[in-house]
């Protein structure tokens, strides 16, 4: 079980080791590079967190890196030449946790909640439904016409009717969700299939809002959304195998095209099932895989289920796209809805603890097939009854196989509140906090009011704490959840600064080389993929991101203002803005 770890790692290293011997060695080689750039400030994110000026690549791996003068020994006549003109480089990102699937999933939707008038929604449906096959639904979501600039002359209840959509798509069902969620905008064919006529009674607790005609305006408010949503669902659910097939191709396109954006190269999946694993093994051997996925097997429900797993072992290869070594359990919910288990009860729900979402026992029997098996188990947990829980999980676990855990990478998904007498336990262990920088400043707001102000300044984030005493923290977005920007989580990790502008609890922030290492080398780590990536080596992957500004030097006003100019990924450019 601890030979099937080290065979990992012992296979990297050889991997590392040709490549070193190929080049002689040394760090140079006479050889011409395909790529080079050049002229930039170069964040290697090595051990020792040196700087160059430009990188040398041949194929999908650095060949060098150094001064302006030693790369240009590796320009030859067929070398394409970037000058970084002072920009930043830095390892590409990789988002620690995240939910590939549904990000894409999440982008199939019309996101409309930009729009600055009706005029502008009535366009972007128009271009949506060009690209639609007669019956296929499209979905929309995030209007809100108290943010329109103008209004359309004709409004019932203060928002527009339905005809334009009717004229734009006359064989496709429309639903468009309120940013509020207590409404749903419809054409007429969504209508006719949910068989909404003038004589269709209000549902209870809803409401078919009509015109001074009886007519349906196609605004339905409350339960009378559901009328129209279950017509979708069914649909839904009859779709053709190949048309579910066409959509989770596109749900990868765009899932991929959107991290790369981001001058993300690597994502882990925090939890697929067997099924869409089995897809994306067949993308990743078609070569379609548009960046490299590190995927987390959902669906885990006993040590039984080892048996089903034959064959879904996907262990690193060079060049990888694909990686599937390690399970997600779920101890606990969210704090938000009161799901997050607690070790003293909410301060506004007195008479709960939040929620035990898999049971320990289960979850022990998991482990200890995980580690027979040569998995790494991640859990979900964000209370701090559930950290604890699962700290000493692992550690029974550990004890068990006579090890101190370290050699097993465990990690602990969210490490949202910690008791600060858990929280040097993550050292201790070697037990890896996957957090979410970018969820402090969007929840920082309201969590006093689930925890009070004491247990949240206590527990709440404890990064600083965390760090100092020995946790590796691996660092994401929880996309959809949140944005999948890298940068935005970068920030909030560097300056706790709330939406709302005041600091959360800033004693426990990362320093900026601490947050870079979080995006980087610590999620390679945390995949024991340490040796192929998350720095910018010789013999390593050219997956790399370029940056409009120095995220490590410039103040923290202007952090939120930098840009991804470009991503590379394998020595391929994959990304360029503009
Ligand atoms: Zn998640």
């Amino acid at each position: 079980m601890v030979r099937q770890t080290l065979n990992i790692c012992t296979l990297l290293l050889m991997v590392n080791t040709n490549i070193l011997a190929r080049e002689g060695g040394s760090k140079f080689s006479d050889t011409f590079a395909d790529l080079v750039l050049t002229g930039g400030t170069v964040a290697t994110v090595d051990q020792g967190m040196s700087i160059a000026e430009g990188i040398a690549i041949r194929g999908s791996r650095i060949v060098a890196i150094g001064t302006a003068s030693e790369i240009s020994r590796f320009v030859g006549p067929t070398t394409a030449v970037i000058d970084l003109e002072g920009k930043f480089v830095m390892p590409g990102f990789i988002e620690g946790h995240g939910h590939f699937m549904s990000l894409g999933r999440s982008l199939q939707i019309l996101d409309l909640s930009e729009a600055e008038d009706w005029d502008e929604i009535v366009s972007q449906t128009a271009l949506a439904v060009d690209s639609l096959e007669p019956g296929q639904w499209l979905y929309g979501r995030g209007w809100h016409q108290d943010k329109w600039k103008n209004l359309p002359e004709k409004m019932v209840d203060g928002v527009p009717t339905n005809e334009r959509l009717n004229e734009i798509a006359p064989e496709n069902p429309i639903i468009f969700g309120h940013a509020s969620g207590h409404a749903s905008f419809v054409n007429d064919y969504a209508l006719e299939l949910a068989e909404i006529n003038p004589f269709t009674p209000d549902p209870l607790g809803g409401e078919i809002v009509r015109d001074s005609a009886g007519r349906a305006t196609g605004l339905l408010r409350e339960t009378a959304q559901r009328l129209v949503r279950r017509v979708s669902e069914e649909s839904q659910s009859k779709i053709s195998e190949e048309l579910k097939l066409s959509q989770m191709i596109d749900q990868v396109r765009l899932a991929g095209e959107m991290a790369l954006r981001n001058g993300v190269t690597t994502f882990h999946d925090a939890g697929t099932d067997l099924a869409t694993i089995k897809f994306l093994k067949r993308l990743e051997d078609e070569g379609k895989l548009p960046l490299r996925l590190y995927v987390m097997i959902r669906g885990v429900n006993d040590a039984e289920f080892f048996g089903n797993l034959k064959g879904s072992l996907a262990l690193p290869e060079p060049d990888d796209f694909l990686v599937v070594r390690s399970i997600k359990t779920q101890l606990d919910g969210a704090l938000g809805a009161h799901g997050a288990w607690l070790l003293e009860p909410y301060e506004d729900l007195n008479s709960s603890e939040g929620l035990v979402l898999q049971t320990l026992s289960d979850i022990e029997s998991i482990a200890d097939a995980a580690i027979e098996n040569g998995y790494q188990l991640n859990t979900h947990a964000i209370g701090d009854r559930a950290n604890r829980e699962i700290l000493d999980l692992y550690e029974r676990v550990f004890k068990k196989n006579s090890s101190t855990g370290e050699e097993f990478r465990f990690r602990v998904e969210h490490a949202q509140h910690v008791h600060p007498s858990d929280v040097p336990r993550f050292g201790a262990l070697g037990v890896i906090a996957s957090v979410q920088g970018i969820h402090c400043v969007s929840d920082g707001p309201w969590i006093p009011s689930r925890l009070g102000e004491m247990r949240t300044r206590r527990t709440s984030y404890p990064w600083r704490d965390l760090i100092d005493s020995g946790a590796l923290i691996a660092n994401g977005t929880d996309v959809p959840v949140e944005k999948i920007s890298p940068l935005a989580s970068f920030t909030a990790s560097v300056t706790r600064t709330m939406n709302n502008g005041e600091l959360f609890y800033p004693a426990q922030k990362m320093s900026r080389s601490e947050a870079i290492k979080s995006y980087t080398i610590n999620n390679a780590f945390a995949a024991f993929e340490e040796f192929e990536k998350g720095s910018l080596e010789v013999g390593k992957l050219a997956d790399i991101a370029i940056l409009s500004d120095n995220i490590l030097e410039i103040s923290d006003e202007r952090l939120p203002t930098v840009k991804v100019d470009m991503t590379i990924l394998g020595g391929r450019i994959v990304y360029s803005r503009g």
